[in-house]
C-alpha cells in the first residue's frame, strides 16, 4: 500500500494543501494498492508561480545547455527504467512488453527531440525581418491514464527544447506512475521551477491550470469531451492550446491484399495498448465478397491472443483501467449486439477465469454499419467493427464518415493505390501495411481529434512564439 502526498514544485518534493484523497486500485485484481492526497488551487497556484519565476532565466539558457538536459532526462529515465515498468503494470495493468515500450518511448522522447532542438533555427531571415522564436511562456501539461509516462516525456521535451517551463498535471489515476517519473525527473538536475508536477483531478487542478492567467500554453491530451471544455476555458486569457485527442480509426483492407497478414495485423492495430489506444484502428473496411473469410482470420487472430496477468511476458491484453472503464466497455459490447451487429468472437463479461480483474473479453463485430453506435463513438477497449464495402470509393466515403480525424490504416499490395487512398483520407497519420508511427513526424489530429501537432520540430515549434524584428540591421 503507497501513500502518495508529495508534490514537485521548484525543484523540491512537497506536502499538498489539498486534503481530498483518492484510492488506487490494481485492476489485475482489484486490491486498493495507494492512496494519492489531490492538490488544491492553493497547490497550482504555488506550482505556476515557481514555473513563472524560473521562466525568466530558463527562457534565456542556451540551446546547447537545454540540449544537455534533454540528454539527462533521457538518461535518468533508463536508470529508473525497471521501477517504472512495474508501476505501468501494477497501477495501470499494462501487459509487461508494453510496459517496457512505453518506457523506452518516454525515454526516447527525450533524445529525439534533442535532435530536434539541435537542428532547429531559432533566428530566420524573410525579406527585411529577423523573425526570432521566442519561448511561448509556462505550459500546463494535462494528460490521460493510457500512457502516462510517455505523453508527459513528449510534451516535456518540447517546452523544455523550446525554453519553456511547465507545471504537469498527469491522470490522478496514473498517481503511482507520476511519483516514479517525479522521483527520476529529479535525479536529472534541471533548474529549480522548471519542471512541476501536481497530482489533482481535471476539475480542481486542470481548470486552474485552464484559467490561470501566468499560463499562456495548455497542452492536452485527452478526451474530445474534456478537450472542449478547455477549450472553452481558454477563451479569457487567449492562451496557446494544443489538443491531442480521441479517435475512430479506420483501416481498409483493399482486395488486393495479403488478407492472411491484413487481417491479423488488423486486430493488432485493434487490440494495442490492450484496446485503450486513442489510434486505435477500430474500424475495419474490408471488400463485401471477403466478408466471410475476414472473420474466419479475425477470429482466429483473437483466439491467439493471450488476455491475463500483465506481469506474463506473453500476456497481450491487460485488464482495463477502472471499473468504470470496464463497465463503459461492457457497455458497447451489449448496445453492438442491441443494434444488430453479428458477434464473431468475445462478447459481454469476463473471459474465463479472468472474474478478478477488470478483465473484457477481446471482442469481434461484423456486419457492423454507420448507423450503429459501435461504429461511431470511441470505446477504448478491445473491440472491433468490421465495416464492408463494394467499390474503393465507398471505402474511402467510409472512412472519412466520422468527426473524428486521428489514424488510419490502408492495407494493399499496390503501394500506388495505398498511397492514392493515403492522400485521400483525413486525418493526421496514416500508416501503410503495417507501419507504425514515426515519432520524429508530426503526431496529432483533424477534426475533432485535436488541434496542433507533437513530437520532433513539430512539437517544438508548438512551444515557439515568432517575434517578426524589421530594421535590426539598420543604423
Ligand atoms: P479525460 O479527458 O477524461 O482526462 C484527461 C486529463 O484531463 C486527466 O488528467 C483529467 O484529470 C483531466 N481533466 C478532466 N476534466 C478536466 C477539466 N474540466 N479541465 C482540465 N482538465 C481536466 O481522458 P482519459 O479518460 O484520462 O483518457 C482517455 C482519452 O484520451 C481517450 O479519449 C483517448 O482517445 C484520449 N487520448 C488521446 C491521445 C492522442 O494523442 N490523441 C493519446 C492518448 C489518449
Amino acid at each position: 500500500m503507497k501513500t502518495l502526498n508529495q508534490f514537485y514544485i521548484n525543484g523540491q518534493f512537497v506536502s499538498p494543501q489539498g486534503t481530498d484523497v483518492l484510492d488506487l486500485i490494481n485492476p489485475s485484481t482489484k486490491e486498493m494498492i495507494g492512496r494519492v492526497t489531490l492538490g488544491n488551487v492553493k497547490d497550482t497556484q504555488d506550482a505556476i508561480a515557481a514555473a513563472k519565476q524560473a521562466f525568466k532565466s530558463f527562457s534565456r539558457t542556451s540551446v546547447e545547455e537545454r540540449s544537455q538536459m534533454l540528454q539527462r532526462l533521457h538518461d535518468a529515465v533508463m536508470a529508473n527504467s525497471e521501477a517504472l515498468i512495474q508501476g505501468n503494470i501494477e497501477e495501470y495493468g499494462a501487459p509487461l512488453n508494453a510496459a517496457i515500450g512505453r518506457v523506452n518511448l518516454a525515454a526516447a522522447d527525450f533524445l529525439r527531440t534533442k535532435e530536434a532542438l539541435e537542428e532547429f533555427e531559432f533566428v530566420q531571415y524573410m525579406g527585411k525581418a529577423k523573425v526570432v522564436l521566442e519561448p511561448v511562456g509556462v505550459i500546463g501539461i494535462i494528460t490521460p491514464w493510457n500512457a502516462s509516462y510517455s505523453q508527459i516525456a513528449a510534451k516535456l521535451a518540447s517546452a523544455i527544447a523550446a525554453g519553456c517551463t511547465v507545471v504537469i498535471k498527469p491522470s490522478e489515476l496514473s498517481a503511482i506512475q507520476t511519483q516514479l517519473l517525479m522521483e527520476s525527473l529529479d535525479q536529472a538536475d534541471i533548474p529549480a521551477g522548471v519542471i512541476n508536477i501536481i497530482n489533482g483531478t481535471g476539475d480542481v487542478v486542470g481548470a486552474e491550470l485552464t484559467r490561470h492567467p501566468d499560463i499562456a500554453m495548455i497542452s492536452f491530451t485527452g478526451s474530445t469531451h474534456v478537450g472542449k471544455i478547455i477549450r472553452h476555458g481558454v477563451i479569457d486569457t487567449m492562451k496557446r492550446l494544443t489538443l491531442e485527442l480521441g479517435g475512430k480509426s479506420p483501416n481498409i483492407i483493399l482486395d488486393d491484399a495479403d488478407f492472411n497478414k491484413a487481417v491479423p495485423l488488423a486486430v493488432k492495430i485493434a487490440y494495442g495498448n490492450s484496446g485503450q489506444s486513442c489510434i486505435a484502428g477500430s474500424r475495419l473496411i474490408v471488400p463485401r465478397h471477403r466478408l466471410e473469410e475476414v472473420k474466419r482470420l479475425a477470429k482466429a487472430a483473437v483466439e491467439a491472443i493471450k488476455v491475463g496477468d500483465p506481469r506474463e511476458k506473453d500476456t497481450v491484453i491487460g485488464p482495463m483501467v477502472t471499473g468504470k472503464q470496464y463497465n463503459n466497455v461492457q457497455r458497447y459490447i451489449k448496445l453492438g449486439m442491441e443494434e444488430g451487429a453479428e458477434l464473431v468472437i468475445g462478447g459481454e463479461g469476463h473471459p474465463e477465469g479472468l472474474e478478478q480483474g477488470y478483465f473484457v473479453k477481446p471482442t469481434v463485430f461484423a456486419n457492423v454499419t454507420m448507423d450503429m453506435t459501435i461504429a461511431r463513438e470511441e470505446i477504448f477497449g478491445p473491440v472491433l467493427s468490421i465495416l464492408t464495402y463494394t467499390t474503393e470509393e465507398e471505402a474511402i466515403e467510409m472512412a472519412n464518415d466520422t468527426s473524428y480525424g486521428l489514424a488510419a490504416y490502408i492495407s494493399s499490395s499496390s503501394l500506388d493505390k495505398a498511397n492514392q487512398i493515403a492522400s485521400r483520407i483525413s486525418s493526421g497519420i496514416v500508416m501503410i501495411n503495417g507501419a507504425g508511427p514515426e515519432m520524429k513526424a508530426p503526431f496529432g489530429g483533424s477534426k475533432q481529434s485535436g488541434i496542433g501537432r507533437e513530437y520532433g520540430v513539430y512539437g517544438l515549434e508548438e512551444c515557439l512564439e515568432p517575434k517578426s524584428i524589421t530594421g535590426y540591421d539598420l543604423v
